[in-house]
């Protein structure tokens, strides 16, 4: 190997947060010493932060067999002696996310073998692991429930070192890209699992408290999922919220709670069949607008719903068609939509009747002499907005 190396104190022990240490080298802000608690990162956890010398840890990485800390403003030289002291709140979290990572994938592939590991991430904000295969609420849910039943069940987490090549791997799951060296460290918690790692891990499963999985989103490449977990009081904390809120929208749509994805799933398609009702209402009265008669020439008006622009500018358009003729239509869904048609012979423009018609609900839109349409977020006001814009349909013709 050539370069020196740096005697890894997290791996003899991970509770370690404070040590001193001899300072090897420095390389501008890094700082290179003989021995160190601050793990630089890997298997997906993110590296420590601390302080060193009473100066800030920023960052910590490996480099061969050396261990680098960034510590900014430092003027360390070869010889001095350091007092260390790792962030540890910070820390504990991220053991105790790894570790949780483990059990979680563990339990996920003892329920379908064919769901691989991709990528793990354990970070202060973001504990999750993506995996490949087919992954479903219902895996998830008994997964959950079995890593809960392994930490109530205090489980040892334990590691030995083995030889590459050794038998002792031919059984575990290797995560290939956490053996760098010639040797394998392996984690095995209880008798359920035992993984291939580097990283560093607590000594029991009962100081997870408790694992929560907060999300299941499909990631990219297609077939691949994201599942993100708490651990601890985070946990709890965020399972009380999230049962709170369930019971709140249970009570909302009137059903048990454990019947909330079902009640809802019914109340989507009500509201699919209705919105189509609406639709084709819609389309029928469209259909029948009879116009009034308004200073010498022909009026159709209307305000409709569940009618998608297509098909409300076309039948503008359609109304048109006669001479004296002017179309004001407007649409009101999620936002409000008004359209301003006026037959070629007569002398008015559409863009200004619209104007007076969007200025009521502080609109914006735009057009030509014969077309215009704008929208505004207040549907609630549609007929004030038709009322204005008849208004100044009035007031543009000439009088009686
Ligand atoms: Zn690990």
């Amino acid at each position: 190997m050539g370069g020196r190396m740096t005697r890894l104190l997290y791996e003899i022990d991970p509770y370690l947060s404070k040590f001193d240490a001899t300072v090897v080298r420095v390389q501008g802000e890094w700082v290179i010493l003989d021995r160190t608690a601050f793990f630089p990162g890997g298997g997906g956890q993110e590296n420590d932060t601390g302080w060193m010398g009473g100066l800030d840890v920023k960052s910590v990485k490996p480099q061969g067999e050396e261990v680098l800390h960034q510590v900014p403003g430092n003027t360390f030289r070869i010889g001095d002696k350091v007092d260390c002291e790792i962030d540890w709140e910070r820390r504990y979290d991220l053991m105790r996310g790894h570790t949780g990572e483990h059990l979680l994938f563990a339990m996920i592939s003892k329920l379908n073998p064919e769901i691989e590991l991709v990528k793990i991430a354990i970070t202060p904000t973001k504990k999750s692991l993506m995996v490949r295969g087919a992954v479903d609420w219902p895996i998830i849910i008994q997964a959950q429930e079995q890593v809960n039943d392994s930490i109530a069940a205090q489980l040892p987490v334990s590691d030995v070192w083995a030889s590459k090549d050794s038998e002792v791997i031919a059984n575990i799951r290797i995560k290939v890209d956490r053996i760098h060296g010639e040797k394998v460290r392996i984690v095995s918690i209880g008798d359920l699992d035992k993984a291939a790692c580097a990283g560093v891990h607590i000594q029991n499963t009962r100081e997870l408290k408790m694992l929560l999985v907060t999300k299941l989103t499909s990631a990219r490449p297609v077939g691949d999922y994201d599942i993100e977990f708490e651990t601890g009081r985070q946990a709890m904390k965020k399972a009380m919220r999230l049962s709170n809120i369930s019971l709140q929208a249970a009570e909302l749509v009137k059903a048990q709670p454990e019947h909330l994805v079902n009640a809802l799933t019914n109340l989507k398609s009500e509201l699919q069949v209705a919105q189509e009702a609406m639709r084709s209402y819609g389309k029928q009265a469209l259909a029948r607008l009879e116009p009034e008669k308004m200073q010498g020439v022909r009026l159709y008006s209307g305000i409709f719903e569940g009618l998608d622009k297509k098909t409300l500018v076309d039948s503008a358009n359609e109304l048109v068609k006669g001479d004296r003729t002017v179309a004001i239509i407007v649409s009101r869904d999620e936002r409000l939509m008004l359209i301003v048609a006026t037959s070629k012979d007569l002398d008015l423009d559409s863009r200004e009747i619209l104007a007076d018609g969007l200025k009521v609900v502080e609109g914006k839109g735009g057009g030509g002499k014969n077309f215009a349409s704008g929208g505004a977020s207040q549907p609630q006001k549609a007929k004030e907005a038709l009322g204005a814009a008849k208004d100044g349909l009035r007031a543009r013709l000439p009088p009686p």
